[in-house]
């Protein structure tokens, strides 16, 4: 019986690697590895990609969502409206910046940031809102940005898990006043080690961003603010360029394996996802609840099949905010207590997908 990995990084690799090894020798051979033509074209397709008026490359998500509040000025003293139940990079960013965490809880049925709790939230010290699109969907932008600009608030979006997804007709990247790429290499577009990017239509958050990015400089040794140095290198622009023209094509696959799944899981105990209206998806992850998590994840790897969680403690109860150990989350507790994902990528093709369906069904 064959493997089913719940991810295949490697395969990426396999699957263009003439394409590869040839962006990995152009650059080797330039002799040029940091800001150079490799970035800068990235840059222009990414934006083109989105949509937005900018992109600028940046060393990781974390960091991409970081530049993003220091350049909208968000730190100390301000708050920031952060999902209670996301990867915990979302909420490190806010504290790098110095800034508190507000914690909002999610649509029980969508995972997403629920915009009718932002009212209960805010506080007089709000700046800025960090929708993340959990699992490849999109939040439910149009509410958080009326909110956002009834009570002057700036807006970046975590897409992380969402490059290509759309929201009533609008590309991830340009939802919100700034967006947040991560291209660790297990995301949907995934670089082959860290990258990361910032997209935006504003052209002040645009040059902040590069400025800080590049340690507070826009000419060489001049340095007008306390910037850091976060960059996306030629390297693995080179990579990411190749796979970006094979993300929509990628993004259907999983699209296809979501349908399989959706369709035949459907008479079983399990709770499966819900993709809200005008909505498109690009399935990062396929989260499915499950109330014996543990028995179903041991049942899938006697049959091979390779199962994940995402993600199994919520921020809010891990050591490195233990000042929230007490806040109680009930939604986001309840998730993190049942949520498992099946495997999901293109690496898989649809008999993978009918096999994991078989073997799911036989547990119930
Ligand atoms: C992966 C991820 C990040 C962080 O990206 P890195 O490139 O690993 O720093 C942030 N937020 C979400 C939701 C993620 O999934």
């Amino acid at each position: 019986m064959k493997q089913i990995k719940f991810l295949d990084v490697g395969w990426t690799y396999q699957a263009l690697a003439p394409k590869m090894d040839a962006a990995a020798k152009r650059v080797l051979e330039s002799g040029w590895f940091i800001h150079g033509d490799e970035v800068e074209a990235f840059e222009k397709e990414f934006a083109l990609y989105t949509g937005a008026k900018h992109c600028i490359g940046c060393g990781n998500g974390l960091e991409a969502i970081e530049l993003v509040l220091r350049a909208a000025g968000v730190g100390p003293g301000d708050d920031v409206l952060v999902p209670s139940n996301t990867f915990i990079a979302t909420w490190l960013a806010v504290t790098r910046t110095g800034a508190n965490i507000i914690p909002v809880e999610p649509v029980e049925a969508t995972y997403n940031m629920d915009p009718a709790k932002l009212e209960a939230a805010l506080t007089p010290a709000t700046k800025a809102i960090i929708p993340v699109h959990l699992y490849g969907q999109p939040s439910d932008m149009d509410p958080i940005m009326a909110f956002a600009e009834e009570h002057g608030l700036f807006v970046v979006t975590d897409a992380a898990q969402a490059h290509g997804a759309v929201y009533k007709g609008r590309m991830s990247g340009t939802l919100g006043h700034a967006a947040a790429f991560s291209f660790y290499p297990g995301k949907n577009l995934g670089a082959f080690g860290d990258g990361g990017a910032v997209t935006t239509m504003d052209d002040k958050i645009a040059e902040r961003v590069r400025k800080l990015a590049n340690y507070g400089s826009t000419e060489k040794y001049v340095h007008e603010c306390k910037g850091f140095n976060s960059r996306l290198d030629e390297m693995q622009a080179a990579f990411l360029r190749v796979k970006l023209d094979k993300l929509d094509n990628w993004n259907w696959t999983r699209k296809t394996i979501a349908s399989i799944y959706l369709e035949g899981l459907k008479d079983t105990p399990l709770v499966l996802p819900v993709i809200g209206e005008d909505i498109q998806s690009v399935w990062h992850l396929f989260v499915v609840r499950c109330k014996d998590r543990d028995g179903l994840i041991k049942h899938l790897a006697e049959n091979k099949i390779e199962a994940s969680i995402h993600y199994p403690v919520p921020p809010h109860k891990q050591g490195a905010y233990e000042e929230m150990a007490t806040v109680s989350l009930p939604i986001s507790e309840r998730i993190h207590s049942e949520v498992l994902s099946l495997p999901m990528g293109p690496h898989m093709d649809e008999e993978d997908a009918q096999r994991v369906v078989e073997v799911v069904k036989a547990f119930f």
